[in-house]
C-alpha cells in the first residue's frame, strides 16, 4: 500500500463537479489547523501537495486554471501547491483511487454565511457522493477535545457515514496549558466522548506528520476498505 503516483485532478465546489471515473475515494476533513495539509502531505511523501497555509485565502475557482500540475514519483517534480482549500480537491493516487482534501471546519475567522456555506456543501459531499468508502475525520490528539469535533462526529455517525478517526500531532508531549494530559489520554477521552453516536466504535490510527508515525497504517486501511 504505497504512493507511486499522486496526481492532482481537480478542485470541486459542488458534489455533481467531482470525478465521474468512479474509482474509489476517501475524504480527509478536520478542523482548520488540526494537520491536514501535513497528514496528505506526510501521505504521498510530498513537501507541498497541499498547501499548509494559515488562513483561507482564495476561493478555488479563481486558482483552478493554475492547477495543472502532474505530479511523478520523484520529489524534484514541480508542484502546483493549492490555496487554502475552500473545495473539494481530487488527488489520485496510483491511477486507482482518490485521496479528497475537504475544507477545514471551524476556522473562527470566517464570516458566519462562508461557514454555513461550507457545511452544506461538505454535508452534501458526504450523503450523495456514491464513490466515498470512508471519511477519515482527523482529530487533534494533542489538545482536548473540542465542542465543534464532538458535532462533526455526531453528526457522521447520526447519518452512518462511514468514518475512521485519525489523531494527528500524537509526537506533542503534554503540555500544564492544555490540561496536563498527553495524547494518548486525549484520544481515549475523545473516543469515550463519542461512544454514543455510533453503533460500532469506528476504527482509529494515531498519526504524526513530524515522525510519520501512522502514514502506513493509514495507506494500508485504506487498502482494506478497497478490497473489501
Ligand atoms: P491544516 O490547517 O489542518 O491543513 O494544518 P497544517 O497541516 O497546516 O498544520 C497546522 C500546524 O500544525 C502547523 O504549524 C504544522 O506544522 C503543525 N502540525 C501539523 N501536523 C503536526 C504533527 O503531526 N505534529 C506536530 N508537532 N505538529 C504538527
Amino acid at each position: 500500500a504505497q504512493v507511486a503516483q499522486a496526481e492532482f485532478v481537480k478542485s470541486s465546489v459542488r458534489t455533481e463537479d467531482c470525478p465521474s471515473d468512479g474509482l474509489p475515494e476517501f475524504a480527509l476533513v478536520g478542523r482548520s489547523n488540526v494537520g491536514k495539509s501535513s497528514l496528505l502531505n506526510s501521505l504521498v511523501r510530498r513537501k507541498k501537495l497541499a498547501l499548509t497555509s494559515k488562513t483561507p485565502a482564495d476561493f478555488c475557482v479563481s486558482i483552478i486554471p493554475l492547477m495543472t500540475a502532474i505530479f511523478e514519483a520523484d520529489d524534484s517534480a514541480s508542484i502546483c501547491v493549492l490555496g487554502k482549500t475552500q473545495c473539494i480537491n481530487h488527488f489520485r493516487i496510483n491511477d486507482s483511487w482518490y485521496l479528497v482534501d475537504l475544507p477545514g471546519y471551524g476556522y473562527a475567522a470566517a464570516p458566519r454565511e462562508l461557514r454555513t456555506d461550507w457545511d452544506k456543501f461538505t454535508k452534501d459531499y458526504f450523503l450523495n457522493r456514491s464513490t466515498l468508502v470512508s471519511v477519515f475525520l482527523l482529530i487533534d490528539a494533542s489538545i482536548p477535545a473540542k465542542p465543534i469535533d464532538l458535532e462533526y462526529a455526531s453528526w457522521l455517525g447520526q447519518n452512518q457515514i462511514p468514518m475512521t478517526l485519525v489523531f494527528t500531532k500524537c509526537d506533542k508531549r503534554k503540555k500544564k496549558k492544555n490540561g496536563g494530559k498527553r495524547p494518548e489520554e486525549n484520544l481515549n477521552d475523545f473516543q469515550e466522548l463519542i461512544q454514543g453516536f455510533f453503533q460500532t466504535a469506528p476504527p482509529w490510527i494515531m498519526t504524526s506528520s513530524v515522525t510519520n508515525q501512522g502514514r502506513d497504517e493509514i495507506l494500508l486501511h485504506m487498502a482494506q476498505l478497497r478490497n473489501y
